[in-house]
């Protein structure tokens, strides 16, 4: 299975190497290798990972070579607009949009308030057709290992908050590994996401050791463990983590104090911003349809996670829980997720924007979906099955698997069908 690229290096500026992808220049972060001109390598998130061998790396070249731009063409195909009929008003925003021109509030508004299917098809389209102005074909996968369901927090959507009674389970440090040895050496992963509660039995020791580790398998390691402290963060830069994903949830300080008692929306914002000052690439977001959301709610969180300077932004659906505070609370619909990601795609233009597993499980065609509405991210569940049965922070989560390489298969194919290729989108 392959579905990473290796690019030719062909400039190095101070820590930016340029990348070549048949023809496509990316630019690309190095803090880690000895690397020169005409070197084939791996990135991921922007981030310079490893060295591939010249002979492999033409391998895997001339398996793609063909392939590479024949999904191109499925791409541009899939995300060119022939007919357009929609309302005065709709057009003008796309035409705006067209132009890179800044959409007034009323506009997001109206684009977040459209029910016709027409107007929603020719929405996602023209979602589609900037993400492929923008970032071509390219897609990133990213790997996640949920590594415990023990949490010290009490959110009032989390089906894994502390107060409700669960099974909890945490993996230990040695098959936290074993299972990221798996995810890169069997199945190919380039980017692991190592997500938990907020653990405080992973403490700095043993959170060094895993990303040590981790790191020696040359992989962008994504750090999803909460709230912790700015000085545990510094310390698994320092140990290789390059990416964190940390939602602010809502930017309605309101409605952030009554789902998530004790907290506080200034110091989780401040935190995004601190860690992100240390160098992290940033993944951040919010939960939609929380009690009292309104629309206007919906575009403040898209702003406010544009002006934190994300690499990605990642949102998605409340998925009521069983047991939790909000289990009688309405889901959004899938349209309104859809929506949001294609108004985020207007907004931030050269933004990578994540299917979540939560707007999956809303809907199973809902990952292609989001993708042909202005997203150009996925994971996939590596965490081992019986424990990814009993991380269950919603009920029916979608990715649950014991059969990871035909999940693979899934996505892979899922991503030829509408022509998208694993190159890296850079920086
Ligand atoms: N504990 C860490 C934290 O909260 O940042 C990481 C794990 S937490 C389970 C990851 C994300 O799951 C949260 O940021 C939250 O947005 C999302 N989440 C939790 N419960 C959810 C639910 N019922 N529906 C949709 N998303 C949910
Ligand atoms: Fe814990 Fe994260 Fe769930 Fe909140 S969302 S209860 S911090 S796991």
């Amino acid at each position: 299975m392959c579905y990473a690229i290796p690019g030719k290096v062909i400039e190095l500026k101070k820590n930016i190497a340029v990348i070549d992808y048949f023809g496509e220049k990316r630019n690309v972060l190095n803090e880690f290798l000895e690397i020169k001109v005409g070197d084939y390598v791996y990135a991921q998130g922007g981030i310079l990972l490893n060295h591939v061998e010249q002979e492999k790396a033409e391998e895997i070249l001339n398996f793609w070579e063909k392939r590479f731009f024949e999904l191109k063409e499925v791409d541009k195909n899939l995300s060119s607009i022939e007919k357009v009929e929609a309302s005065p008003n709709l057009l003008e925003i796309l035409q705006k949009v067209n132009l890179n021109q800044e959409l007034t509030t009323k506009d997001m508004q109206d684009i977040l308030a459209l029910t016709s299917n027409q107007e929603l098809e020719l929405l996602y389209k023209s979602a589609n057709s900037i993400r492929q102005k923008e970032h071509d074909n390219a897609c990133c996968v990213h790997g996640i290992i949920e590594f415990s369901n023990y949490c010290k927090e009490n959110c009032f959507y989390c089906g894994i908050r502390k107060d409700k009674n669960i099974t909890r389970y945490r993996m230990t440090v040695a098959e936290i590994i074993t299972a990221a040895k798996k995810a890169v050496h069997d199945h190919g992963f380039k980017a692991l996401v190592l997500q938990s509660g907020e653990d405080y039995d992973f403490d700095e020791e043993k959170l060094t050791t895993i990303v040590t580790e981790i790191r020696k398998l040359n992989v962008l390691i994504f750090l999803s463990l909460g709230q912790r402290s700015k000085h545990l963060y510094q310390k698994l830069y320092q140990a290789g983590a390059r990416a964190a994903l940390l939602r602010f949830e809502t930017s309605n300080e309101q409605i952030f104090n009554e789902i998530r008692p004790g907290a506080n929306l200034k110091d989780r914002i401040q935190l995004i911003k601190d860690i992100k000052e240390m160098g992290y690439v940033i993944a951040t977001g919010f939960i939609m349809g929380l009690p009292k959301e309104t629309s206007n709610d919906i575009i403040n969180n898209i702003l406010l996670t544009k002006s934190l300077g994300p690499d990605m932004h990642s949102f998605g659906p409340l998925i009521p829980t069983t047991g939790t505070p909000l289990e009688t609370q309405n889901k959004p619909s899938k349209d309104l997720v859809l929506k949001t990601i294609a108004l985020t795609r207007f907004i931030d233009r050269k933004s990578k924007i994540l299917v979540t597993t939560a707007l999956e499980t809303l809907d199973k065609d809902a990952r292609r979906q989001g993708l042909l509405a202005g997203a150009n991210s996925l994971m996939i569940n590596a965490t081992p099955k019986h424990n990814a049965e009993l991380y269950s922070i919603y009920d029916n989560k979608a990715g649950v698997t014991d059969n990871l390489q035909e999940t693979i298969k899934d996505t892979v194919d899922l991503l030829y069908s509408i022509g998208r290729a694993p190159t890296d989108l850079g920086i």
